[in-house]
């Protein structure tokens, strides 16, 4: 289970903050994540997150304190996002029914901190009262396929489920879905299981049997339990959904994951609290999602081998003759010096089966494919790194080895420094395990050096005396890199 949405940084806990908590992950609470809901609360936010290994916390401003959203404010939660722990912008949003802030204000804050969470790539929590039509307008406008996030207290109608699914956003629900009078019911029933999480709003809206009291994240529970009554599945069912929804959303690391790598893939160290308190007035720039990392996965192509032939012999006789549908595979090992710049060093290997095949048409030819083994060192030039989707080119040398088999050439084995050349494009799916880049590219190799030869038994070349052959190849290649989390 996953509290999705609790204050506990709130006054109402400070007499017993630690003993509440204890009591949340003794009841099977296995995280909780604390929305930040004005500036001058952030610090007290994040060392609650820094104290306890399973509280995560998104940071933003709450549209009742839609005033204080200034530079300073906007600067700070800039420079949390590069905290492992800060895993949302929010709680941010419209609140009509208490008008603290003026709505233009209120709107001004909301816009702003959703373009923040495309920047950095967070999801988004949105508090929304009230306010149905400016939310989900401002929704619309804003989500250029890039938002994730949740509406969280979902207590809106059938029309702003529906637009707010459309809008590929989770739906959060808490203690008021349990209350006697509760008209949500099917509300909950239209929201399928695969978008919905549970929350407390603890110190908020505590659930029947608690109604009335001060509400704490080990009450989730009640909530998982009427969303299993109305969904008339198990508690257990409802749990799992929520928790693996939770966990995709925010990128929390998997539980068994968690338990293995999650002390060093998320520690959080007094060296953070001095880091955050020197930069918490400049803004910085978050990472590059690629920008100091290294990357590594196997690489696919298909090599069409293109060899221009020139007669050193006879006058003018000069023609080209290809081998394609080669069968190319290889590993890559990518580290990115800067945001723009992939380096990347591997090696492929392919067999000229098609050359083979033809090995009929070319008598005293071929009885093994020719072999080449490249070893590559590439730059590229990623034209918009922040992007989801990231267009390259690319330019680089290689070390080329080639055995060819045939029985009648001279050159049997060489090894020479090409070059290759290519571009592509490039995918960004950020997963709780690291980065996966998958990279479809159109690559050039070209050999530095020209071979002569004499080819006497295959027609027409028989005819020609000494050849010259220079050679490239061309490969539609895709790479998958992984970019473990570090
Ligand atoms: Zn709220
Ligand atoms: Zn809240």
């Amino acid at each position: 289970m996953i509290d999705t949405h609790a204050h506990i940084d709130a006054d109402a806990f400070d007499e017993d903050r630690e003993e509440m908590i204890r009591r949340a992950f003794d009841k099977g609470v296995e995280a909780i994540i604390i929305p930040a809901i004005e500036p001058n609360r952030f610090e007290g936010v994040l060392s609650l997150c820094k104290e306890f290994d399973e509280i995560y916390c998104g940071m933003g401003v709450h549209p009742h304190n839609a005033n204080d959203f200034d530079q300073q404010a906007e600067s700070f939660i800039v420079n949390s996002m590069q905290f492992p722990k800060v895993i949302a912008v929010g709680e941010i949003g419209l609140d009509y029914y208490y008008d603290f802030a003026p709505k233009d204000v209120q709107k001004h804050a909301f816009r702003r901190q959703l373009q923040l969470a495309k920047e950095y790539r967070k999801p988004v929590i949105i508090h929304n009262r009230e306010s149905d039509d400016d939310v989900m307008e401002i929704l619309k406008e804003e989500q250029q396929g890039e938002l994730t996030g949740v509406l969280h207290c979902f207590s809106s109608n059938i029309h702003v489920l529906q637009t707010a699914l459309d809008l590929n956003f989770h739906i959060s629900f808490t203690g008021n879905i349990t209350y006697k009078k509760s008209i949500l019911d099917d509300i909950v029933k239209a929201t399928p299981l695969s978008r919905i999480m549970i929350e407390t709003d603890s110190p908020y809206i505590a659930p029947v049997p608690h109604r009335g009291k001060r509400n704490e994240p080990a009450f989730v529970q009640f909530i998982a339990q009427k969303i299993a009554d109305i969904h008339q599945v198990t508690i257990e069912e409802i749990i799992a959904m929520t928790t693996r929804n939770a966990r995709t959303l925010f990128g929390l690391p998997l539980l068994m994951i968690g338990l293995i790598i999650g002390l060093s893939a998320f520690p959080m160290h007094a060296q953070d609290e001095r880091e955050e308190e020197e930069e918490q007035t400049e803004i910085v720039k978050a990472p590059s999602p690629y920008a100091r990392f290294i990357g590594f996965g196997p690489s696919v192509a298909t090599n069409t081998i293109v060899e221009t032939l020139t007669s050193l012999d006879v006058n003018e006789k000069r023609g080209t003759r290809s081998w394609d549908g080669n069968p190319s595979f290889g590993l890559s090992v990518a580290y990115n010096p800067l945001e723009f710049l992939m380096f990347d060093m591997g090696l492929m290997h392919t067999r000229n089966n098609s050359k083979l095949n033809n090995a009929n048409k070319l008598p005293g030819s071929p009885t093994d494919p020719d072999v080449y083994t490249v070893a590559h060192l590439t730059a590229r030039a990623i034209a918009n790194p922040r992007g989801k989707v990231s267009f390259f080119a690319a330019a680089g040398i290689n070390y080329l080895s080639k055995r060819v088999y045939a029985t009648n050439v001279e050159f049997t084995d060489d090894k020479q420094l090409a070059f290759n050349a290519g571009a592509g494009f490039m995918v960004n799916i950020p997963t709780s395990y690291g980065i996966i880049i998958p990279i479809a590219e159109w690559r050039l190799d070209f050999e530095s050096k020209n071979n002569v030869t004499k080819i006497p038994n295959v027609d027409p070349y028989n005819t020609w005396g000494n050849v010259e052959i220079s050679t490239f190849y061309s490969l539609p290649k895709l790479t998958i890199l992984w970019y473990p989390k570090f």
